[in-house]
């Protein structure tokens, strides 16, 4: 899908500019979240308008990075140079073939965000979906958090079980069996604000299988919350 001389397009430096400066604040939520441990997540924007996208380096501490740091790629995961020919010559993330496959196909997607955060990796771990039994779990999921195939870390197979996954639900939030949570969104804040919402869910339905059944909602309930979520809720 990409061409081989990748350009910024109709993004302009300044725009760039302030993708890095967001996608460098957006790790920091990360952190201040608790979702990640060491140098493990990452998150990585679609630079709109461009066949390029934007991912943390690789193995950079998370109080390291700067705007400058984050590494920008073509969709087939390959670091690129900017429209003035720049590149901070740093490796992008070990999961951005995850993230470009996603890219690739799900054009919807602006922003995706990849944790090991404790509660939704441990649901990961059991190869089990959180289900939805709790109205926050229906408005941002629209039925429960599903799992994903296991698939080695590296090449295309985590971005395969991704886009297959997810193709089939309202969630903007996998757990991949036996690794962790990937998010997607219209833009990186967009695919945070999912994660943070996975972990919070995974934890509270974790404390309440501790003490008994969780009572599931109906279909029908699960659809009415969804839509007037997504349709009405917050600021317009
Ligand atoms: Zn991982």
């Amino acid at each position: 899908m990409t061409g081989p001389a990748p350009s910024t397009g109709g993004q302009t430096p300044g725009g760039l500019a302030a993708l890095r400066e967001e996608l460098c604040e957006l790790h920091s939520r990360l952190v201040s979240s608790g979702l990640v441990a060491w140098t493990s997540g990452n998150v990585s924007a679609r630079v709109p308008g461009t066949e390029l996208m934007l991912i943390k380096p690789s193995g950079v501490e998370y109080q390291d990075l700067t705007p400058e740091s984050m590494v920008l790629c073509d969709l087939d995961g390959r670091p690129a140079a900017a429209g003035d020919g720049s590149s901070n010559g740093l490796s992008p993330s070990s999961d951005t073939a995850a993230h470009a496959y996603v890219y690739r196909h799900m054009p919807e997607v602006g922003g995706v965000v990849h944790t090991h955060s404790a509660y939704a990796t441990a649901w990961a771990a059991r190869g089990e979906p959180v289900p939805c039994v709790l109205t926050a779990i229906a408005d941002e999921f629209g039925g429960e958090i599903p799992i994903g195939p296991f698939a080695r870390i590296g090449d295309e197979e985590i971005g395969r079980g991704i886009v297959e996954t997810l193709a089939g639900h309202r969630s903007p939030a996998v757990l991949m069996r036996s690794h962790g949570v990937f998010t997607i969104g219209a833009g990186a804040r967009d695919a945070i604000k999912a994660a943070v919402m996975c972990e919070d869910a995974a934890r509270t339905v974790h404390l309440a299988r501790e003490l008994g059944d969780p009572i599931p909602l109906t279909r029908e309930d699960i659809n009415a919350l969804h839509d007037r979520y997504q349709r009405a809720y917050g600021q317009r």
